[in-house]
């Protein structure tokens, strides 16, 4: 028996013939909300028991693999496949993972149907949470070294499961709340998603066309359906597909979302994360184990204190939750190295973010927006998620290369990544700078002026991976 589904019918006839079919699958995914949440919580105990079990065994040996023992494989799950592969898919498919396999998001969501139900309070509200979770998780993750050892694993993404249940059990119900303001890749998420070919589309003709009488829709993630234009909130759970004959999934140029954001839409902390975060802390976290003037200013600082008698800055007595100790496998942080590391990682926020920063303001004022440079920062969202993605990747490789699987050519795709990423990032400020400009001129200048920032970027990986 042949049934279609009475809102496909409500679908406007003149779509390209690759819409309906994308439609039914946003149809699908509303239908399919079962099979959806069986997912999710496999993934959940899953998680669960990856995050937990290695922080209570003894620390592997040498030899041990990946294959062959529980914390190289949890290591190798989290670092080398779960975050490039995350950042990877909120650029190619939009939140898919927030909605379907993110177990924070359903945990919270599932805590705050039994909680105390509380409104969303003010300060939650505040805008500066995503960046400042970001900046800090990716500081810290760095001090414990939670790349390499379970028990800062279990601190940092167990501290966060914890904290993202116990937002839900107070505050909304049957909601992510969590997700919406605190969680610490949010913004990331919502910068990375912009790129997303395919979003959940609401046509608000045919909204206000519409007879069909109002439905309550879960929207765990709270956003304003009907004024959604693009996939930066969205968590893609299809909840919303076919509502009223105007939401549909449907395909777009990946530029168009940013192409034509307006100066409404930008905000300031989504900028800073951008820039100061994804382009400037990520990168500084990615590079120090490699950077040789670390090495040097270590060495520097070192026997400046040791002539002047001054040994507890060398000493290694911090405790493992604040500063990396694991002296049996040799590796054991002194005071000096924390704050070696925390000043490379500013220096390399100030520097990296402030040239992407300045070059973004001078592209403004050249199109006579004093605060253009929120709004051009998204066209620099290609370069910053390529270098996010580069600098993930070096963990996937660095764990293979242990497995003993060593070779050249990554680095060479990578470079061919973050050159590529960027020719985007100049093709998307082309189009978000043309309606502003008043000549090809000024708007060719303005584009220039924005990449010229990044430049630094660009050469950071490039001595890391041709010249250190
Ligand atoms: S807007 Fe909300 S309900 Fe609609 S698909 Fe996105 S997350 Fe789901």
């Amino acid at each position: 028996m042949n049934v279609r589904s009475p809102v496909l019918d409500m679908l406007p006839a003149r779509q390209p013939p690759q819409t309906p079919l994308l439609a039914r699958l946003g149809l699908a995914m509303r239908r399919h909300r079962g099979a959806i949440l069986v997912v999710q919580w496999l993934v959940v105990v899953f998680y669960l028991l990856m995050v937990t079990l290695p922080a209570f065994l003894p620390l592997p040996p040498e030899e041990a693999h990946v294959l062959d023992n529980l914390t190289r494989f949890a290591q190798f799950l989290f670092w080398g496949i779960w975050w490039p592969g995350v950042i990877l898919s909120t650029v190619v498919l939009g939140r898919v993972w927030c909605g379907y396999f993110c177990p924070e998001g359903a945990m919270t969501e599932a805590a705050s149907r039994f909680g105390l139900n509380r409104p969303v309070p003010r300060w939650m509200k505040w805008g500066g949470w995503p960046f400042a979770a970001f900046l800090g998780t990716t500081v810290y993750g760095q001090m414990v070294s939670v790349y390499e050892y379970p028990k800062a694993v279990l601190l940092v993404l167990g501290g966060s499961t914890v904290a993202a249940v116990a937002v839900g059990l107070v505050w909304g119900r049957g909601k992510r709340v969590w997700c919406k303001h605190l969680c610490p890749a949010n913004g990331v998420f919502r910068i990375l998603a912009r790129l997303s070919p395919w979003h959940f589309r609401v046509d608000r003709e045919a909204w206000a066309r519409s007879t069909e009488p109002p439905r309550f829709i879960q929207c765990a993630p709270m956003v304003h359906i009907k004024a959604m234009n693009g996939a930066a909130e969205c968590h893609m759970c299809g909840g919303c597909a076919g509502h009223k004959g105007a939401i549909q999934l449907a395909a777009r140029s990946p530029n168009a979302e940013i192409a034509r954001l307006s100066r409404k839409e930008s905000g300031g902390w989504e900028a800073a994360t951008l820039l100061f975060g994804m382009l400037g802390v990520a990168t500084g976290a990615f590079q120090w184990s490699a950077s040789p003037w670390l090495v040097a200013a270590k060495q520097a600082l070192a026997e400046w204190l040791v002539e002047r008698e001054i040994f507890w800055p060398l000493d290694t007595g911090a405790p493992w939750w604040l500063l990396t100790q694991y002296p049996e496998v040799n590796d054991a942080f002194t005071w000096l190295d924390g704050g070696l590391i925390l000043a490379h990682i500013a220096v390399y926020a100030l520097a990296l973010g402030g040239a992407a920063w300045l070059g973004l303001v001078l592209a403004g004022r050249m199109l006579g927006e004093t605060q253009g440079w929120k709004r051009l920062a998204m066209g620099l969202t290609p370069l910053a998620a390529a270098s996010v993605f580069i600098g993930l990747s070096l963990l996937t490789t660095g764990q293979l290369s242990a497995e003993g699987w060593r070779q050249a050519w990554p680095n060479d795709l990578r470079l061919f990544l973050l050159f590529s990423a960027f020719a985007w990032s100049g093709w998307l400020l082309w189009q978000q700078t043309g309606s502003q400009a008043a000549s090809h001129g000024q708007r060719l200048g303005s584009v220039v002026f924005s990449l010229v920032g990044t430049l630094p970027v660009l050469v950071s990986w490039w001595a890391m991976f041709r010249i250190w």
